[in-house]
């Protein structure tokens, strides 16, 4: 069996922790898994940290304050890397990289604090330490636990992108070059212990995949090797039919199509990397997300599912502070030109829409985004008048929460619709916008925030969800 296991945050956190990876991994070899490529997270909130470092640096300017926070980040990974790796002599390996790769480090935020200034590269450049020092770690552990573990950068694994910073994109091509490198590693006996969420462009600059990229890193390894499977190694159960915190019941959802498990994840289910489903779709190779804490859990597969287990909707989320915009175009002007331009002045200044809906005998249009977004949004078409009246009116409203339901077997099941939304009528909730994918795997809909937890308990009640 070839596989890929990728080990995320909580998973990772710490020297115990990453003790704990590598036993498991151990226990997976002598269970005859033969090819293993893993890939790892930061290690503690490293990522966060080094986020809201790095611009808290070139603000600052204080170079004194710059060498603190190294020392203190040195410190947690070697603590980490003393408690994770046994062997001395790994051990000593291991903290000299990590006094190697803090030192680049070091200099690079030694010139953001002198230059007073952190460019989308120079980002990229800083946060990639969290999974570039983490890689060693794992491997060190691995090593010291008896295994022929070697560890890569993403760049260096192959994983070659465009300049896009901070979400950057795979390059054709890359999935070769992916496979010459890790190839002959597994063919060796060796496991590759990959840095997450990192890539590189064909210039040799770090680039990042986004937010909880390793998952990314993960699937594009996975796609390129033609892994048997995908693991993705979380500290939760799986994915769930909604948010533990907000609804009681909520249940581990054992098998998940690929495009329900998209659709959950670009609506504000935040268990997967949003592009991560569709290398593993393109290649039909299985991914389960899998709880370190129950390893012998199945968790939940994403992948072909057997039919006696289809449910109409699978799952319910909500995406908390959000805020609907309403826009009535001026009469002259048709409802598509509006629109149009409505979109591209909001692309312009980077607001992400989450949701849209437009009325068919009114001219409007609604549509939702991220209150932090709301201020530049509101900017963005107010700026619209400025060559001819084209808004006639609009209004804005915080004090909403945009709701999805999300299963495939939705499409081409009568009443559906029917349901989520009698469901609410019966709660007394009303409805304030509705929006339905053509995919039909999505039915999403804006209710006022305080009525979104009722909302969302009553339709996990109304479809048996999670059950
Ligand atoms: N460390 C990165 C992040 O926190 C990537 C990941 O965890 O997958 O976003
Ligand atoms: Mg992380």
């Amino acid at each position: 069996m070839r596989l890929v296991m990728k080990f995320g945050g909580g998973a990772v956190a710490d020297g115990g922790k990453i003790k704990a990876v590598a036993d498991l991994i151990r226990r997976c070899k002598e269970e005859g898994k033969k090819e293993m490529v893993v890939v790892t997270s930061a290690i503690f909130k490293v990522t966060d940290i080094l986020h809201e470092n790095a611009a808290r640096i070139s603000k600052e300017g204080e170079v004194e304050k710059v060498k603190e926070f190294v020392e203190d980040l040195k410190n947690k990974h070697e603590i980490a890397a003393s408690e994770a790796i046994a062997n001395k002599h790994v051990l000593s390996m291991v903290k000299k990289e990590i006094k190697e790769r803090i030192g680049e480090m070091e200099k690079a935020l030694i010139g953001i604090c002198l230059l007073g200034e952190l460019t989308a590269r120079s980002l990229d450049y800083i946060v990639s330490f969290g999974e570039r020092l983490a890689a060693p770690i794992l491997a060190g552990a691995l090593q010291s636990a008896g295994m022929d573990a070697v560890h890569l950068t993403g760049g260096g694994a192959g994983i070659i992108t465009n300049e896009d910073y901070g979400n950057a994109q795979l390059t054709r091509g890359a999935e070769a070059t992916i496979r010459a490198r890790i190839m002959p590693l597994l063919d060796g006996g060796k496991i590759p212990v990959v840095s997450g969420y990192t890539g590189e462009t064909k210039k040799g600059i770090i680039t990042t995949l986004g937010r909880g990229g390793s998952d990314y890193t993960a699937t594009i390894i996975g796609a390129a090797i033609d892994a048997d499977e995908i693991w993705l190694w979380k500290e939760t159960e799986g994915i769930m039919s909604a948010d533990p915190k907000i609804i009681r019941n909520a249940r581990k959802i054992p098998y998940i199509s690929y495009a329900e498990a998209m659709e959950l994840s670009y609506f504000g289910a935040s268990v997967l990397h949003p592009r991560a489903i569709e290398p593993a779709m393109r290649k039909r190779i299985p991914i389960r997300v899998k709880n370190l804490l129950k390893p012998e859990d199945k968790g939940t597969l994403i992948g072909e599912e057997p039919e006696k287990t289809k449910k109409a909707a699978k799952a319910i989320t909500l995406i908390e502070n959000t805020s609907i915009i309403n826009i009535a175009g001026a009469g002259v002007r048709s409802i598509s030109d509006v629109a149009a331009r409505i979109f591209s002045v909001l692309a312009a200044k980077g607001v992400d829409i989450i949701m849209i809906s437009q009325g068919s005998s009114e001219r409007t249009i609604s549509i939702v985004i991220d209150s932090a977004q709301l201020d530049r949004a509101v900017g963005a078409i107010q700026s619209m008048n400025a060559g001819g009246t084209v808004i006639r009116d609009f209004t804005s409203n915080s004090n909403v929460c945009a709701m999805g339901v999300v299963g495939a077997e939705m499409a081409g099941t009568p009443g559906v619709a029917g349901k989520v939304f009698s469901a609410l009528g019966k709660e007394g909730i009303s409805v304030i916008m509705i929006s339905q994918g053509s995919s039909e795997f999505n039915i999403s809909f804006v209710v006022k925030k305080e009525d979104a937890y009722k909302a969302a308990q009553a339709i996990h009640d109304v479809f048996e969800m999670g059950v």
